[in-house]
């Protein structure tokens, strides 16, 4: 029986998780849930999965939810600490990290420092503290398994192959919904536009970035950490059908890729169950039902953003994370109907030119940029905190 805490259950990946658990009882028990807001979603899932432990943003909303439960409640906790409380439950074995943006980074550490392995789909970890969470998950000897569907995808073409044989590891995107949209339209398209993904149902801060490709950039930064691949050795290709999730090239030419119809069930039952399987009701892949697979070299003047995560990369220290910072705040004023689309990589750019990189020591360290860079790109945008 593996013991599970779900950090962000209420989320388009805490969702898909507790679809897997509920058709699997006898395999998964949830230990402890967190969410922010959606409080009518979180008591649907206390009621079906019975977690001793809860989490919620703020105290007001815990006292809520206490109003609105009947009969044996869980422990309710608030607030970074109860985030950090569900993540280092001592019940728990491993945790998924399904919390979007950075407020991710400190309840993964703390799982990691107290010995839990993590499945990990917030990759904003990873992009601002990929150097201290990688030596982490090292000295504390857990394991780290990838959700993002790419990774997964990396992984598990990696399964039975040297490290030393991989040439480079070429992860496909999509393009998302303007991969053909007329260049001097994008600034002027709506949100329900760029929310409105082709191939896969996301969190909005996700579909966004998948919209500007900074989710593909994001994905870069992650792979380098994750599979400890130097940049350069990180190719993207736009391959619109979503069917092979990424690729790994060897140096005698051969290239393993992973296939399936998008629905990230399926990278998320891997990383619970790794090395083994699960029925988890994703449909069947019928590749005679498609007709055709294309592959091509992303447009960088397209996707500003993208090319702007290959720069924070080779700049290094402090950058990906003023990156990731600056890319949060815009992506939400664009949601908050603040600033235009292409507004957001114009904001990243900016707010990455006033800043030198500097190495982070720590995950405090690693919060300081990030909150300097929250700021920097409000007064570039000319926005308040939203
Ligand atoms: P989502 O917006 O659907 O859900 C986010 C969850 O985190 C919600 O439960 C929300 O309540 C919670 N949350 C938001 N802000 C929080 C905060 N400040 N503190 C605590 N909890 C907070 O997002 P999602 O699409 O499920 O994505 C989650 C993460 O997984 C993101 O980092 C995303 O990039 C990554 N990811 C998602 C997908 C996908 O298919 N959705 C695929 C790959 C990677
Ligand atoms: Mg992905």
């Amino acid at each position: 029986m593996k013991k599970l805490t779900i950090l962000g259950s209420t989320g388009s990946i805490g969702v898909s998780t507790l679809e897997i658990v509920a058709c699997h009882r006898d395999k998964f028990e949830v230990v402890a849930l967190t969410a922010g807001t959606n409080l009518e979603l979180l008591k649907k899932q206390i009621e079906e999965f019975s977690p001793r432990l809860v989490a919620v943003l703020t105290e007001a909303s815990a006292k809520k939810l206490a109003q609105m439960l009947v009969g044996r409640k869980p422990e309710i906790l608030f607030g970074v600490s109860g985030l950090i409380a569900a993540a280092t439950a001592s019940d728990t074995s491993m945790v998924v990290v399904g919390i979007v943006g950075a407020a991710g980074l400190v309840p993964t550490a703390a799982a990691i420092q107290s010995g839990k392995d993590v499945a990990l789909a917030n990759k904003e970890t990873l992009v601002t503290a990929g150097h201290l969470i990688m030596r982490m998950v090292k000295s504390h000897g857990v394991n780290l398994y990838p959700v993002d569907s790419e990774h997964s995808a990396v992984f598990q073409s990696l399964q039975g192959h040297r490290r030393s044989d991989v040439k480079r590891i070429i992860l496909t995107a999509s393009g998302g919904p303007f991969l053909d949209y007329p260049m001097d339209k994008l600034a002027n398209v709506s949100i329900a536009d760029a929310l409105n993904h082709p191939n896969w149902s996301m969190g909005r801060k996700i579909t966004i970035d998948s919209a500007t490709m900074m989710n593909k950039g994001l994905e870069v930064i992650e792979a380098r950490w994750l599979f400890d691949m130097p940049g350069g050795r990180i190719a993207v290709n736009i391959h619109p059908q979503s069917v092979i999730h990424s690729m790994v090239e060897y140096l005698d030419g051969c290239v393993m890729a992973q296939l399936g119809v998008p629905d990230m069930k399926a990278p998320i039952a891997y990383a619970l169950t790794y090395p083994g399987r699960l029925p988890t009701g994703v449909k069947p892949l019928d590749l005679t039902e498609i007709s055709g697979l294309t592959f091509f070299k992303p447009d960088l003047k397209r996707f500003p953003a993208l090319n702007l995560a290959y720069r924070a990369m080779a700049d290094g220290e402090s950058m990906p994370a003023v990156l990731n910072a600056a890319n949060e705040v815009a992506a939400a004023a664009f949601l908050a109907g603040q600033i235009k689309f292409t507004d957001i990589a114009v904001a990243i750019e900016r707010t990455m030119d006033t800043h030198q990189p500097h190495p982070l020591a720590s995950i405090e360290e690693v919060l300081l940029v990030d909150r300097w860079a929250r700021e920097k790109s409000r007064e570039l945008l000319g926005i308040k905190n939203l």
